[in-house]
């Protein structure tokens, strides 16, 4: 017998979520099953099962297999919450997580330091439906935002830290102000996997793309919507049923198998990146280094109070002495920093992004050139040595 009672800790979780119950004669991970057909003994259980599109039924191969419900209950666990829809990329969970609670005539509104094409949803396809897009600064103050919301207001969008820019929210007012104005809050936790517990904050509806930490291995394309109530389990589930989403189960059982190293994988991520952050902010190249877990950088506060934990993304501002070409010869000049997007993986990366950043609601917070970190899981040494070369091919004209 599974003894669910047990508080357990998340090293625990993670090897033992979604997996077989114990009294079951079985392998230690869930095998991959695919399939599109399910085939029913007779009519009666067939037309029995047509009402099971919220359960973890084996109805039809869109509808999940055990493969999907596997790696569902891994993702709610990590995230707190009582049910997850597996999605085939982080961009679908954040697109049907809004169609879940928007429709014609609705507003919502939406951070300034949104990811990239959440932003591009709103403008484009939203927008096309007649769903009002406002974009409010990431750390407007509580007051403000309130006066932002309208009565045709049904979501309020969060994600903390910001793409890029790292600004970070403080959800619980966010999510006490939405529902105040009868909206909820949908929650972008990429960056907080497991470190921010969204349910304990208030927020409705938590996306992840899994194509990140849970997968791990730059690998797979996944996301996740998960939420903590029948009433919001229903709308995701109907929505994503509805527009047809699935992911394959082969990625399933990939993100399983990345997710049992979850807990070990993100403490490294995070002591190497506090490392590398700290090294950096050293550096009279950089100008500020935005990492929530750096003493003293912004957001500091907020995440020490709501977070237990950091992963291993973040991002520097140059000193404006440097363009967009240093940046871009100091990215080139690295060895053990792959330049790419996406991040989470078991490697380091880094990305010149002042290019891909759109501000409407405000100015950029910082003036110099904007380079994103991921720190990979090789020696953290290694790493700074790495960094060392790619400042040494820049010729000395800091200002500081
Ligand atoms: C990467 C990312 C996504 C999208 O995930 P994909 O799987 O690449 O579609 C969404 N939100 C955030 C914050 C991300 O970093």
């Amino acid at each position: 017998m599974e003894r669910e009672d047990r508080p357990r800790h998340f090293r625990t979780t993670v090897t033992h979520a979604g997996r077989p119950p114990r009294s079951e004669h079985a392998f230690v991970n869930t095998p991959l099953h695919r399939g599109s057909t399910v085939l029913f003994p007779d009519i009666a259980m067939r037309e029995a099962f047509r009402g099971k599109a919220l359960e973890q039924a084996l109805v039809y191969g869109a509808q999940g297999g055990p493969t999907h419900h596997a790696l569902e209950n891994v993702v709610a666990a990590i995230e707190g919450g009582t049910r997850s829809q597996i999605v085939s990329t982080g961009v679908a969970a954040v697109t049907t997580a809004m169609l879940s609670y928007l429709g014609n005539g609705d507003h919502c509104l939406v951070p300034d330091s949104v990811y990239g094409p959440t932003r591009r949803f709103c403008d484009t396809i939203a927008r096309a439906m007649g769903i009002e897009t406002t974009y409010y600064p990431a750390c407007l103050p509580a007051a403000d935002v309130e006066r932002l919301m309208t009565p045709r207001t049904r979501v309020v969008f969060a994600e903390s830290p910001g793409s890029h820019t790292m600004e970070m929210q403080d959800i619980s007012m966010l999510a006490q102000m939405a529902h105040a104005g009868g909206a909820r809050l949908i929650l972008d936790n990429t960056w907080g996997l497991h470190f921010f517990q969204p349910f304990e904050h208030g927020v409705d509806c938590s996306v992840q793309a899994a194509t990140k930490y849970i997968a791990g291995h730059s690998d797979v394309m996944l996301g996740a919507i998960t939420v903590a109530t029948d009433d919001d389990w229903e709308r995701v589930r109907r929505t994503a049923l509805t527009l047809g989403h699935y992911a394959s189960p082969d990625d399933c059982w990939l993100a399983l198998r990345g997710a049992r190293t979850l807990a070990i994988r993100l403490q490294a991520h995070m002591q190497s990146g506090l490392q590398v952050a700290e090294w950096l902010s050293g550096r009279p190249e950089i100008a500020a280094v935005l990492h929530p877990g750096l003493e003293g950088a912004p957001g500091h506060d907020i995440w020490k109070r709501d977070f237990t934990g950091a992963c291993g993304l973040f991002t520097v501002a140059f000193d404006a002495a440097y363009g967009p070409d240093d940046v871009d010869a100091f990215a080139d000049a690295l060895e053990l920093f792959g330049i790419g997007a996406s991040w989470g993986g078991f490697e380091s990366l880094v990305l010149p992004t002042s290019a891909s950043i759109t501000r409407t609601a405000g100015p950029l917070p910082h003036p110099g050139v904007l380079c994103r970190f991921h720190v990979g899981l090789e020696e953290p040494a290694d790493l700074i040595a790495d960094l060392e070369r790619g400042f040494a091919s820049l010729s000395m004209k800091s200002t500081a």
